[in-house]
């Protein structure tokens, strides 16, 4: 039984933020079973982490054509959740790159696209 249900709100339509949905989920996973829970269902503390991420993901002002959060100059994370956002992808990114290689592989290629501008209603403000 999973130690918590959080509602995944949305399935992201646009392939960048599906990609990088698939890539959080699959690292939080894999952080979760080799320090919390190795029986394969999230913790409470990674679970919160993860329905986190979907909801910043889903209110990106930038949609599909996204930056990598790390050069992004918003930084929408709470300085608490992006330290534990952080601290999963050290660990989980060279282990999904052997176990998911084209998953990895799509997502490293995202990461070092340019940066885009930024939405309208973000850079008045
Ligand atoms: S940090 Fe920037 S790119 Fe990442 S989800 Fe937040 S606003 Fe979007
Ligand atoms: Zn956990």
């Amino acid at each position: 039984m999973p130690a918590s249900a959080s509602v995944i709100r949305m399935a992201f339509k646009g392939r960048r933020r599906a990609r990088e949905w698939k890539t959080i989920e699959a690292m939080i996973h894999l952080f979760c079973r080799d320090h919390h829970h190795p029986d394969g269902d999230l913790c409470v503390e990674c679970d919160e982490l993860r329905s986190y991420a979907n909801h910043r993901l889903e209110k990106c002002p930038y949609g599909d054509s996204k930056p990598s959060c790390v050069k992004c100059p918003i930084h929408c994370y709470k300085p608490a959740n992006r330290e534990k956002i952080r601290e999963v992808m050290r660990y989980a990114g060279p282990k999904l790159l052997l176990r998911r290689p084209i998953l990895t592989i799509r997502h490293l290629i995202d990461d070092r696209k340019k940066l885009p501008q930024l939405p309208r209603r973000r850079a008045s403000s």
